[in-house]
This record gives C-alpha cells, structure tokens and sequence, in this order.
C-alpha cells in the first residue's frame, strides 16, 4: 500500500464497524496482500491496533474524508475508495480528480457509488483478480485513451 492523501477526517465521520480497508490494501510490512482480509482482524477490530503499520494509521478512504454519502460506508457498499498519491500526475496531465476504487464486494451497490462518482472524476477500478479500467467523464477521454495505452496497470497503487 502506497501512501494515501493525508487529508483532514470531517467531525462525525468514524470508521465504525468498518474494516473493509483491511481486506482491499495491501500491507507490505505485514506481508498482507490485497482483496485478502488481514490476519489481524479480529471481531471488526485491529488486535495490534496500538502496533498498527505507520500505513494503516495515516490511511483514510474516500467515504471517511466526505467525499461519498454517509449510507455509502465501505462495508455497506462493497467498494473502498481513495485518492491516493499515485494518481496525482495522472489528475495534473488529464485536469480531472482520480480516485481508485477497490470492489470488495461487486454488485450493484458498489456499481452506482462508482457510476456517481465517476460523472465528475475519473475512476480507476481494481477487482479482486486486479483485473483494472477506467471510467470518468467524456470530456478527460481523448487524455485518458492516450495514458491507456502507456498501461492502465502502472494507473493505481496496490
Ligand atoms: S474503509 Fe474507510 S471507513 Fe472503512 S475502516 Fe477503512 S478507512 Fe475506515
Ligand atoms: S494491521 Fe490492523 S489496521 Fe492494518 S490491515 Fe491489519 S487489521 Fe487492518
């Protein structure tokens, strides 16, 4: 897991019973990989919570910071959201906001949290076999065709 955005969490917001993170990142220093749930997680909870990897401290998705509706909680609608730092050339050479979006869970919930979101920002979307594409906005295509074809692969951090 590369570093996410630090970004200020909006009063209210908590992660509640909410891990689904701890199953879509990875975790270099624990060796946990992606769309596989952390050993650690035990009864919705962290139990090396104090101990935690610098990387699951800082970490903040998209929902936790605002950015999507408060029905749609990671856990509720299969799908963890972020706007992580390897996008930011992507986000200065194409004038739109990337996200990535992890499905946890696919189906039509985390389908039309992407659909949504994707109106105005571009969405790179990873699946548990990490297959990956790209929907967004149809003025940012003619950009985003072109970067497609350098590798959608190198487009989002795992
Ligand atoms: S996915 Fe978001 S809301 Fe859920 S535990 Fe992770 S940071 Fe918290
Ligand atoms: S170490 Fe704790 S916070 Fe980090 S992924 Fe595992 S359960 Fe989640």
């Amino acid at each position: 897991m590369k570093k996410r955005l630090p970004q200020a969490q909006p009063k209210g917001r908590s992660c509640g019973q909410c891990n689904e993170c701890c199953t879509a990142l990875g975790v270099p220093e624990i060796q946990k990989t992606t769309f596989h749930t952390c050993s650690h997680v035990v009864e919705h909870k962290c139990d090396i919570y104090a101990n935690r990897p610098e990387v699951c401290r800082i970490y903040k998705c998209a929902w936790l910071q605002d950015v999507l509706p408060g029905p749609e909680r990671p856990d509720r609608v299969g799908v963890v959201i972020d706007r992580t730092q390897s996008t930011l050339n992507l986000e200065k050479r194409i004038g739109a906001v990337v996200y990535t979006a992890r499905i946890t869970r696919p189906g039509p919930d985390a389908d039309e949290v992407i659909r949504r979101l994707s109106v105005d920002n571009v969405v790179i979307i990873v699946d548990a076999s990490d297959k990956r594409r790209i929907v967004g906005p149809p003025r940012v295509m003619p950009a985003l065709q072109a970067i497609k074809q350098e590798g959608v692969n190198s487009l989002a951090s795992k």
